[in-house]
């Protein structure tokens, strides 16, 4: 199957993921047909000249019915979903997600759409063997037995065995990745819903402007992670998309850090240092967490490679130039961003 022969409709396109891959593919050729989100257009990360914009709720039975129709493939990119801040506090709110990828399959199925892909996430992975910093780079079996991350990473999980019996009960070709925290420009970076990398680069802008030369980290920084820049995240999306794989697969860069090599980073990008204070009963996270990419280099002969430090570059400074720019997190008719 190649994605250039196909119609395609982007759910969750006003998203960061979703807009980034709606670009991509319209730059390929692709003919997207339809990009799909909740939210009134003018809220979408970016909007794509020359794509159809459709604003449904796609918890909605007839909402996925609409999004759908005339396609071939589904990208299903839309969830309700945040940082650690956000899903440790909204746990209903995320697995209520579960309506939109269960409607999305049905209407894919009634349709006759050929092939079904599902944004997953490294939340999935159970918790007990995320305890250590020192965390082995977890392999896709690592999800099970489950203990997924409580309410988000249930649903994900719970979403992704929907996606495996609809393919073999119902013959719907699916398609599962599992994202390891994807940064990078026209993210999130402010409002509640914005993850480590963006919400560091917004702190030391802020406190770079404000001469109060301090920090605040959650936990105590030694948590590590891995992080996926934008661009590998959306060539991964598009190469499993239109791959044979047919089990969920790590999409993520398996650069570890810890929370302060990130700070650290980031300073030295901006050219500062802060005053560190840790809130130890901020949401935080599993301890370590990293990708193991055995799996997606044997099968796809590729894996996530734009380094940490290039990408928080790019990152930074499309964040320092909205706020120096005064911009909210609304970035209301923001042109298609090309890297
Ligand atoms: P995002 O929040 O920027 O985009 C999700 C979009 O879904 C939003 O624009 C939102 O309005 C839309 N949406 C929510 N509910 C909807 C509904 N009922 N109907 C229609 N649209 C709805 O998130 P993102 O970072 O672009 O993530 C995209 C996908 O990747 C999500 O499924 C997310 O869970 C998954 N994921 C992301 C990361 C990450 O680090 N960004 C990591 C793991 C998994």
């Amino acid at each position: 199957m190649r994605l250039k022969d196909e119609k395609v409709v982007v759910c969750g396109a006003g998203g960061f993921i979703g807009g980034h891959l709606v670009s991509q593919l319209r730059r390929q050729g692709v003919s997207v047909i339809r990009a799909v989100d909740a939210k009134p257009c003018h809220e979408w990360h970016q909007t794509v000249p020359g794509v159809e914009f459709a604003v449904l709720d796609l918890q909605d039975r007839d909402g996925c019915r609409r999004a759908v129709r005339d396609a071939d493939v589904v990208f299903n990119l839309a969830a309700d979903m945040g940082g650690m801040g956000f899903i440790e506090n909204n746990k209903a709110l995320c697995m209520l997600s579960v309506l939109i990828n269960t409607h999305l399959l049905l209407a894919s199925r009634e349709t006759g759409v050929e092939r079904f892909f599902f944004a997953s996430s490294a939340c999935v992975y159970n918790a007990g063997k995320q305890q250590n910093t020192e965390v082995t780079p977890l392999r896709e079996e690592d999800a099970y037995p489950a203990l997924p991350e409580d309410g988000y990473g249930w649903e994900k999980l719970f979403s992704e065995r929907m996606c495996r019996h609809f393919e073999e009960d119902f013959g719907l070709e699916c398609r599962v990745a599992r994202y390891h925290n994807v940064y990078g420009p026209l993210g999130t970076y402010a409002g509640g819903r914005e993850k480590a990398p963006a919400a560091i680069c917004r702190k030391v802008i802020e406190a770079k402007a404000s001469g109060r030369h301090e920090i605040e980290i959650w936990g105590d920084g030694h948590q590590t992670r891995s992080f996926t820049y934008i661009d590998d995240c959306v060539k991964g999306t598009q190469m499993i998309a239109e791959s044979d794989i047919r089990e969920p697969i790590n999409l993520g860069s398996n650069e570890a850090v810890t929370i302060n090599e990130l700070v650290d980073m980031v300073e030295e990008i901006a050219g500062i240092q802060l005053k560190r204070t840790y809130r130890l009963d901020a949401p935080k996270g599993v301890n370590g967490r990293n990708s193991d990419n055995a799996r997606i280099r044997h099968y796809l002969d590729w894996e996530p490679s734009v380094r940490l430090r290039e990408g928080m570059e790019k990152t930074y400074r499309w964040i320092e130039q909205q706020m120096m720019a005064g911009a909210k997190d609304h970035l209301a008719a923001t042109p298609a961003y090309s890297s």
